[in-house]
């Protein structure tokens, strides 16, 4: 769809873009600007200047339609584990009555410890009695009772890409008077989210993944816009007071979403990310979700017909997955270094899962089959069943 907007390297079949979307073209002139045009020469006047200060709201404004959020509700800022910290923190505020905090056991663990650390740090003489529930991702619903301050999950599942139904739950969980927070770190850029229409209180995202927007690219948090005046920012930094250059000694929260803003935003990142978020001016998030469903149909077919070794690990309905698809083998991580050292680039996450990430922005039906024919002879040939391949790196 936007092949010519992204640089894959000569030969590389890229199914990772469920981890870190590749560079959009635009990306390095755009941070090249950022450094040589701007920071180089405005210096500290870049702050007004080249609008530097404004850009967590604006990128926030333009990234909004994604997840279908209205104007005015996404901020961007931070990492994905402290947005979630502080979307957790908030919402629990909001709840004081009640102590569970419901996750479920396909929870990225980062969303899982920062929650227990939350837990530790604002509870430490256990008066509070907070507790993290984690349930099995079929029986979140059945634990949605009275106790339930917050119902914190991921939409798509990180390891078996298994899609929660964000409607449903929400409103099961705000039923049950619970707060809804939403992680959307594999559903931004991969398919349709409705935040608005859906009624969600909170909900955070990386932009690293499917919006390409590079490493360490910053976070996004969206409050619904009724309570963003209520919503306490437990991590009160300067940057989300509402007077900032006031240099007030006390914290005063700033209206609205601005409130979720902490400190100094990392303004290279957000130069990467303005441009990775130009390659969505004139693509529709349907056609994403339409596309991808018919990449990963494909790829599961095509896989299972060569490769009987590898067993399905992500739901077979595609409207029960997001957007990547996950096989289960034993020998799972020396397969993937197999396959990336011919060219072909998925993932590996423990004890067993291989795992591949559609993104028809810059992949086609040819790629796919490619892969699974290049994974088809590695399975074949056992070519992975090399010492070299066995080695474990640093990240999987
Ligand atoms: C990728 C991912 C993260 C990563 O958090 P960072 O702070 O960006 O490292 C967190 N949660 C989920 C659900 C993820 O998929």
């Amino acid at each position: 769809m936007k092949k010519d907007s992204f640089y894959l390297p000569d030969g590389m079949i890229y199914l990772d873009g469920n981890s870190l979307g590749p560079m959009p073209l635009a990306a390095a002139n755009r941070v090249q600007h950022t450094v040589v045009g701007e920071w180089k020469e405005l210096l500290i006047t870049g702050w007004n200047k080249a609008g530097w200060y404004h850009q967590p709201r604006v990128l926030g404004d333009r990234l909004a339609p994604l997840v279908g959020a209205k104007e005015g509700s996404v901020v961007i800022g931070d990492t994905l584990s402290i947005k979630v910290f502080q979307a957790l923190a908030a919402a629990l505020q909001l709840r004081p009555e009640r102590n569970v905090i419901l996750s479920d056991s396909g929870n990225f663990p980062t969303d899982l410890y920062i929650a227990e650390g939350l837990i530790k740090s604002f509870d430490r003489d256990h008066k509070l009695n907070l507790q993290l529930k984690v349930v099995e991702p079929e029986a979140v619903a059945d634990h949605l009772d009275d106790s339930v301050a917050v119902m914190m999950l991921t939409q798509v599942d990180y390891r078996t890409g298994r899609l929660h139904d964000m409607a449903a739950l929400t409103r099961k969980a705000q039923d049950n008077g619970a707060i809804a927070l939403w992680d959307l770190a594999h559903s931004a850029g991969a398919l349709p989210v409705h935040l608005a229409d859906c009624n969600a209180e909170f909900a955070v995202g990386c932009t690293y993944k499917y919006l390409n927007a590079g490493p360490g690219a910053p976070a996004f948090i969206y409050v619904r816009p009724d309570i963003a005046d209520t919503a306490e920012p437990a991590l009160s930094g300067w940057m989300g007071h509402s007077e900032p250059f006031a240099f007030d000694r006390h914290y005063q929260a700033a209206p609205a979403i601005e409130r979720m803003r902490i400190g100094t935003p990392p303004v290279l990142q957000m130069a990467a990310l303005d441009a990775a978020l130009d390659v969505w001016d004139d693509v529709s998030i349907n056609d994403v979700r339409n596309k991808s469903i018919e990449l990963s149909e494909c790829f599961i077919k095509e896989v299972e017909k060569r490769c009987p070794q590898l067993t399905l690990y992500s739901p077979r309905d595609a409207s029960q997955r997001g957007s990547q698809v996950s096989f289960t083998f034993d020998e799972g991580y020396a397969v993937i270094q197999a396959l990336i050292a011919e060219g072909v680039v998925g993932d590996f996450r423990a004890p067993n899962v291989l795992r591949f990430g559609f993104t028809p922005l810059y992949l086609d039906i040819d790629d796919v089959v490619r892969a699974a024919e290049i994974l088809g002879k590695i399975m074949t040939k056992q070519s992975w069943d090399q010492p070299a391949f066995k080695q474990r790196a640093a990240v999987t």
